[in-house]
C-alpha cells in the first residue's frame, strides 16, 4: 500500500465528513466563524441527496426536488444572508402540492395562500376545521421555538441553557403534546374516524417523517402540515437542484474553506488512541486509490447514524452502537427519473403531485418547469418517488434484484400514466434507481435515505443529539434534530456549529 498522503501540513481545526447541504452548510459557517476547515466528500460533486446527475440533455434532481426555508427568515435565507452569498434564483410553489387519492378525480390542492388553504379543506374534508386548529396553534408554537435556535436534545448545560432560552409560554403549553401523536389530535378534535382525512394525512406526513399519522409526533406533524403555506412555503429553483449546492460552495470558498472531492472517509480516530495525541484523525482513500489522513480537532460527520460503527470501529460507546442497533431500519427509495415532451403533458399542470397509488406504493412526482435547467425547450423531466423499505434490495442476486427494479418500475409508470393521463410509451428516457443506487451515490448504509422516523420517541428531547457522546465528534443531517429535508439538515448542522464553536469559546448567531 502507498505511504498516505497527508492532505493537511499542520492539524486543521475542523474536518468535515461529507458535502450534502448538511455538510456544506457546516463547513461555510465554520469557515465563515475563521476556522481552517476540511470538507471531504466521497463523490465527484457535492449535493449527495439534493445533487443532480446529467443524462444526455437532461439534469435530474437526484433526490430532492423542492426546498423550503427561502422564505424572509427561513433557515436558507438566513444562511445565505450570514454568507454574504446570493441565494439560489428561486419561485414560490403555489399550489406546494396537488394531491390526488386513489380513485378519485379531483385532487386537493396545497394552496400557498393560507386563506384559500383552508377554504380546499374544509371543501375537502367537512368537520375537520377544529384538528386544523389545533395543528395551526401547535405549529405557530414550534415555529416561535424553532425560531429562537434551540439545542435539542439538550447534553450538557450549555445545550439546556440554550434550549430553555429558546422556550416561551406557548412552546411550554405545546410541550404538553410531547408524546401525543398526530391520531391523538385527530381524537381531541372529534375526526379520528374519517378515513379520506386519514389517508390524506398518512400520505402527507410519510413524506417526512416516514410515519403515517397514527405514529408521527404531534409537535412535528403539526409543522409538517403547514409547510406549504405562507409565511413558510415551499420553493422551485431556477436551474436544477444543484444551485443550492453551489451556493453553499460559493459561501465556503469565499471563507476560505476547502472542499476535496473523491476523498471518501474511512475510518475517525478519536484523539488519545494515535501518536499525534489530542487531536482527531480522519483516514479514507482519495479517487479510490490513495490512502490520504488529516489530523483535525473536530470533527462534524454528516453521514447517516448507522455509518458511525463503521467509521468508528471500538470507538463507538457500547451504549450509544446499543442504542442505533435498536432503532427501525430508515426507508429506502425509488426513483424514477423520465423525460417527456411537453405537448403530452397536460396543458395546465402543477409542478408537484403526488398519487395515492398501490404498487409499488405512493408517488410523489415532480416536472421540471419549463426552461429551468433540466430539459430543451419543449420537454420537461418527471421525476417520481417512492418509499421502500431498503434491505431487501440487497437480499437476492442480480436477476431477482433486476426482475424487482422491472417490476417497480412498471408499476411506477403505470402511475404516472394514470396521474398524468398519458398515452403509453410516452417517455423520451426513463430509469429507475433503487437503495443500491443510493448506497452508490451516498454512501448511506443500505441506502437509507430521511433520516430516523419522526416517532414521539424519536422526536425533538427523545432523539439523537448532534453532541455525540465522543469529545469533538459533532453529528447533523437527517438523523439529527428536527429531521430530513433540506431545511431541517441545514438547521442541524447550525446547531452542531453553535456547540462547536462554544466549546471554544466563540458564539455563532444568524441575524434574522
Ligand atoms: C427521493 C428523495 C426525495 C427527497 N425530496 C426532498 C425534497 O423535495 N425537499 C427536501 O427538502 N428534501 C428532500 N429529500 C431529503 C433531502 O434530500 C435530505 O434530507 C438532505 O439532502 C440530506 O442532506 P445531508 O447532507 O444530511 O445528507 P446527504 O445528502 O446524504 O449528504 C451526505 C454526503 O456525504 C457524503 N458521504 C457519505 N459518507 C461519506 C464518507 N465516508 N466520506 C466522505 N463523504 C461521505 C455523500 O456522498 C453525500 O454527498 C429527499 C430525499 C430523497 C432521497
Amino acid at each position: 500500500m502507498p505511504p498516505a498522503d497527508r492532505l493537511a501540513a499542520e492539524v486543521c481545526d475542523v474536518v468535515v465528513v461529507g458535502g450534502g447541504i448538511g455538510g456544506l452548510t457546516a463547513a461555510a459557517l465554520l469557515a465563515k466563524a475563521g476556522l481552517q476547515v476540511e470538507l471531504l466528500e466521497a463523490h465527484h460533486q457535492s449535493g449527495g441527496c439534493a445533487g443532480t446527475f446529467r443524462r444526455g440533455p437532461y439534469t435530474f434532481d437526484v433526490g430532492a426536488t423542492q426546498v423550503a426555508g427561502l422564505e424572509s427568515g427561513g433557515i436558507h435565507a438566513r444562511l445565505f444572508a450570514h454568507l454574504g452569498v446570493d441565494p439560489p434564483a428561486a419561485s414560490p410553489l403555489d399550489p406546494g402540492c396537488s394531491v390526488l387519492l386513489a380513485g378519485e378525480t379531483t385532487p386537493i390542492q396545497l394552496w400557498r395562500d393560507p386563506q384559500r388553504w383552508a377554504l380546499e379543506r374544509q371543501r375537502h374534508f367537512p368537520g375537520s376545521e377544529r384538528f386544523w386548529q389545533f395543528c395551526g396553534s401547535l405549529h405557530a408554537a414550534n415555529w416561535a421555538f424553532n425560531r429562537r435556535d434551540p439545542i435539542l436534545p439538550p447534553r450538557n448545560a450549555w445545550d439546556l441553557a440554550t434550549m430553555l432560552g429558546a422556550l416561551g409560554p406557548a412552546p411550554l403549553a405545546s410541550g404538553l403534546l410531547v408524546g401525543a401523536t398526530v391520531l391523538d389530535l385527530l381524537r381531541l378534535a372529534g375526526c379520528a374516524g374519517d378515513q379520506r382525512l386519514r389517508r390524506f394525512l398518512d400520505l402527507q406526513l410519510r413524506l417526512y417523517s416516514q410515519q403515517p399519522a397514527d405514529h408521527t409526533a404531534a409537535l412535528y406533524g403539526a409543522t409538517v402540515l403547514a409547510m406549504a403555506q405562507e409565511p413558510l412555503g415551499l420553493w422551485h429553483l431556477h436551474g436544477s437542484m444543484q444551485t443550492l449546492s453551489a451556493a453553499l460552495e460559493q459561501g465556503l470558498a469565499r471563507a476560505g474553506g476547502r472542499l476535496r472531492l473523491r476523498h471518501r472517509v474511512e475510518r475517525l480516530v478519536p484523539p488519545g488512541q494515535h501518536p499525534t495525541q489530542g487531536t482527531w484523525r480522519v483516514e479514507g482513500q482519495c479517487h479510490g486509490t490513495t490512502p490520504f489522513q488529516i489530523a483535525a480537532r473536530d470533527v462534524i460527520c454528516t453521514a447517516p447514524v448507522q455509518a458511525l460503527p463503521a467509521l468508528l470501529g471500538e470507538s463507538l460507546p457500547l451504549g450509544y452502537r446499543r442504542r442505533l442497533a435498536g432503532f427501525d431500519d430508515p426507508s429506502g427509495a425509488l426513483v424514477f427519473y423520465g423525460a417527456i415532451d411537453r405537448d403530452r403533458l397536460p396543458a395546465e399542470h402543477p409542478l408537484h403531485l403526488q398519487l395515492e397509488w398501490g404498487d409499488p406504493g405512493p408517488l410523489f412526482v415532480s416536472i421540471s418547469a419549463e426552461e429551468d435547467g433540466h430539459a430543451p425547450a419543449g420537454q420537461a423531466t418527471v421525476i417520481a418517488s417512492v418509499f421502500t423499505p431498503a434491505r431487501p434490495w440487497f437480499e437476492h442476486g442480480e436477476d431477482t434484484y433486476q426482475e424487482r427494479k422491472r417490476a417497480a418500475q412498471a408499476g411506477i409508470e403505470a402511475g404516472l400514466v394514470q396521474l398524468l393521463d398519458l398515452a403509453p410509451k410516452s417517455f423520451r428516457h426513463s430509469e429507475l434507481s433503487t437503495p443500491r443506487g443510493f448506497l452508490r451515490w451516498t454512501g448511506r448504509p443500505f441506502g437509507f435515505v430521511g433520516g430516523l422516523g419522526q416517532t414521539p420517541g424519536r422526536f425533538g428531547p427523545f432523539g439523537l443529539a448532534s453532541r455525540s457522546p465522543l469529545t469533538g465528534l459533532w453529528l447533523c443531517g437527517d438523523s439529527i434534530f428536527p429531521g430530513e429535508g433540506t431545511a431541517g439538515v441545514s438547521q442541524s448542522a447550525h446547531m452542531a456549529c453553535r456547540q462547536l464553536l462554544a466549546r471554544r469559546g466563540f458564539s455563532l448567531s444568524l441575524a434574522g
